[in-house]
C-alpha cells in the first residue's frame, strides 16, 4: 500500500473510532511532547511508544512508527482491543491467544474496508502476539514466586 492508501484507511478507522466514542491520542504528534516524556518516564524510558501502541478503557494511545503500514495495522489492533475485550475477558484463554485474536480481527476488519495488507506487515503482527507466549508463566508465576518468597 502507498501512502496515500495507508492515510485512506488511517481515517476509517479515526472515523470508525469517533463513532463508537473512542478517543485517540497521536503520541508522535509534536503537542504531545510532554505526554510522551511523562509516559516514557514511567515505563522507564521513552521506547515504550516506538513500535508500540496501547488502549486504555476508550483511549488508543497510537505510538511512534517508521512503517506507516505497522502503525496503521496496530491501529486497528488497539481498535479491536477496546471493541472485543469485553467479550474475551469471559473466556478462559490465554493472553497469547486473545492477542492472536485481536490481531486476526485487525486484519480482517482493515480487509473489510479494502486494504491490501503485505506479508511483511501480517508478519510484524504475528510477532507483536508471540511476544504474549508464556505470558502466565511469565506474569503470574513469577508473581507467586516472589509473594512466597516475602511470607
Ligand atoms: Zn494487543
Amino acid at each position: 500500500m502507498d501512502i496515500k492508501q495507508i492515510e485512506k484507511y488511517e481515517k476509517i478507522l479515526r472515523n470508525t473510532c469517533r463513532s463508537y466514542k473512542i478517543n485517540v491520542i497521536d503520541v508522535s504528534l509534536p503537542s504531545n511532547k510532554k505526554f510522551r516524556e511523562k509516559q516514557g518516564k514511567k515505563a522507564n524510558g521513552k521506547e515504550w511508544f516506538n513500535n508500540s501502541s496501547s488502549c486504555v478503557d476508550m483511549t488508543i494511545y497510537l505510538g511512534i512508527y517508521k512503517n506507516k503500514s505497522f502503525r496503521l495495522i496496530s491501529f486497528a489492533h488497539e481498535l479491536c482491543h477496546i471493541l472485543h475485550d469485553s467479550f474475551a475477558s469471559n473466556m478462559k484463554n490465554t493472553t497469547f491467544y486473545n492477542e492472536l485474536m485481536v490481531w486476526y480481527k485487525a486484519f480482517k476488519l482493515l480487509n473489510s474496508f479494502g486494504a491490501n495488507l503485505s506479508n511483511e506487515t501480517i508478519c510484524w503482527g504475528l510477532d507483536q502476539a508471540k511476544t504474549y507466549i508464556g505470558w502466565e508463566e511469565r506474569e503470574v508465576l513469577n508473581y507467586d514466586k516472589e509473594s512466597r518468597k516475602e511470607i
